[in-house]
């Protein structure tokens, strides 16, 4: 029952249950001489009450019940002292109401099933609840005024630093041999381009080499001489090598094989004296001045993640220290046992503090803007390659990967809108009561005067909703005291959190969790 989760925490149930009993008194028996009556007034007949006692409502003159003193007629609405219930200016009675069981109204004036004399409802009481200072302090209502400002919502998430797939190498031998050297003999040396590796002895290679030679030499034609020296540079030898051999006719059993990046040796298959064959890896390159940083995003939080956006990460393997990146690549497949979509970062790591494996935790920081949807990355409008969306520059031209030409990324940058449509209009957590339905806050009009106003709100943030429609900056909003005062506006038989129309719509439901109609 989704009306009823809201009072699943007991703290709740409790506080409804201390102000049936306690609020009740407070407002109905406690109050102090000021507070007036519950437009305990009648339409055709006069009524009569305590001045002390004014839950007091008999249709003749009398004793009080309670303490005995002489009871004194009521005024007419709109001349009397009553001001517990709001403005009566105008006196046309909507219905009546019990005074003791809140689910009964009449459309005319009868006694309630205790047998006390129902109240007239004045269509002029609207949504309106006054409070006298007394009954408010009991209630320890707060309130606070609306606000204009930055708003942004905060995903957190837990990441795992990868290589960057595109700054890895692996080191092949293409042809049969035996590994004579071992420049490079252990893992995680760091190589630039062109370092040697690995010299592998090859008689395969020797014989490929005089068959070049011979093809120069008997002049048979150039195909068998591009043959051979194809073979070659399909077995490695660099063009240089070749063209050595064609000039100085040495051959050689040997091939070294150079590092191709610039990069760390992630892993070393081969050992010295090794016999190595066509295609068998040797070694495993990656080049970690930039590490990749995937995140597992949450469906529900996917909105709030956009191509472009800066991440910040920590470590704890690293105190005190946080490392951002750019979101760069959202998944376009979600992972269905994990319910979660891929999203990468791109981070800076020239200092090889990230080490892929590490774990990190990421805060994503997505404002708002005024209507609740998320800022835009703040990359929009640059230029970017639609084949390496890690490249993004800020003018047109071809992409330095792969010279395809940039395309611009789509949108307005939020700096580039006004300050005000920046802020957002921002209603605490705490002055808000959802139904599950709707949600409503209390709003004081005017001092000691309350209504309830239905609001449409965007996604929560740590402590605020983004207030789409429904309040106006500067309305004083009720932060505490407002599940007390929505009890209030339901013994009366207000609009309230459940009666969107007030208990006389309300009235002839079943009580007890079954959802009032209207929704
Ligand atoms: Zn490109």
């Amino acid at each position: 029952m989704n009306l009823k989760s809201i009072f699943t925490k007991r703290t709740v149930l409790i506080a409804l249950v201390v102000f049936i009993v306690v609020g009740a008194g407070v407002l109905y028996f406690n109050r102090p001489a000021d507070g007036g009556a519950n437009s305990a007034a009648e339409a055709n007949g006069q009524i009569w009450t305590c001045s002390m006692h004014h839950q007091v409502c008999i249709p003749k003159p009398g004793k009080c019940p309670i303490c005995s003193v002489p009871l004194v007629p009521i005024s007419k609405p709109g001349t009397t002292n009553d001001t517990t219930v709001g403005k009566t200016a105008s006196p046309k009675i909507k219905s009546y109401r019990s005074t003791m069981m809140p689910g009964e109204v009449s459309q005319t004036p009868r006694k309630d099933s205790m047998g006390m004399d129902m109240v007239p409802v004045y269509e002029s009481e609207g949504s309106m609840l006054e409070l006298s200072d007394h009954a408010r302090a009991m209630a320890s209502v707060e309130t606070v005024p609306v606000q204009r400002r930055k708003m942004s919502r905060e995903i957190r998430v837990v990441g795992k630093v990868q290589y960057n797939e595109t700054a890895l190498a692996n080191i092949t031998t293409r042809v049969e041999g035996y590994v004579e050297r071992l420049f490079v003999d252990y893992t995680g040396i760091e190589v630039k381009p062109g370092d040697h590796l690995v010299e592998i002895y090859s008689p395969d290679l020797l014989v490929a080499q005089q068959e070049l030679l011979i093809a120069l030499e008997s002049q048979r034609g150039s195909a068998l001489v591009e043959s051979a020296k194809r073979k070659l540079l399909l077995w490695g030898l660099t063009q240089e090598q070749v063209d050595d051999l064609v000039r100085d006719k040495k051959v050689s059993d040997r091939i070294t094989l150079f590092s191709p990046i610039r990069g760390t040796v992630t892993e070393k298959m081969v050992v010295r004296k090794a016999m190595v064959k066509p295609g068998e890896m040797l070694y495993r390159l990656a080049n970690l001045d930039s590490v990749w940083v995937y995140l597992d995003i949450y469906e529900s939080e996917l909105a709030w993640v956009q191509y472009g956006q800066m991440v910040e990460t920590k470590s704890e393997a690293l105190p005190g220290q946080s490392f951002s990146g750019r979101v760069w690549f959202i998944s376009p497949v979600l992972n269905e046992e994990t319910r979660t979509v891929k999203v990468l970062l791109n981070i800076n790591n020239t200092e090889r503090k990230l080490k892929p494996g590490m774990y990190v935790s990421a805060v994503i920081r997505a404002e708002l803007l005024a209507d609740g949807k998320p800022a835009p990355s703040g990359v929009e409008g640059q230029w970017s390659c639609p084949m390496h969306p890690l490249v993004v520059l800020p003018q047109a031209g071809e992409c330095p990967v792969c010279k395809m030409t940039l395309v611009q990324i789509p949108g307005t940058p939020a700096s580039a809108k006004p300050e005000a449509e920046q802020l957002v209009l921002a209603v605490p957590v705490t002055a808000v009561l959802d139904s599950g339905v709707r949600k409503l806050v209390y709003v004081e009009k005017t001092p000691g005067q309350f209504a309830a106003v239905e609001i449409v709100v965007g996604p929560r943030t740590d402590d605020s909703y983004p207030v789409l429609s429904g309040l106006n900056e500067g309305d004083k909003v009720v932060t505490r005291g407002n599940f007390l005062l929505d009890s209030q506006f339901q013994i009366r038989g207000l609009p309230s959190l459940f009666y969107k129309e007030g208990q006389a719509a309300a009235a002839g439901h079943q009580h007890g969790g079954s959802q009032p109609s209207g929704h």
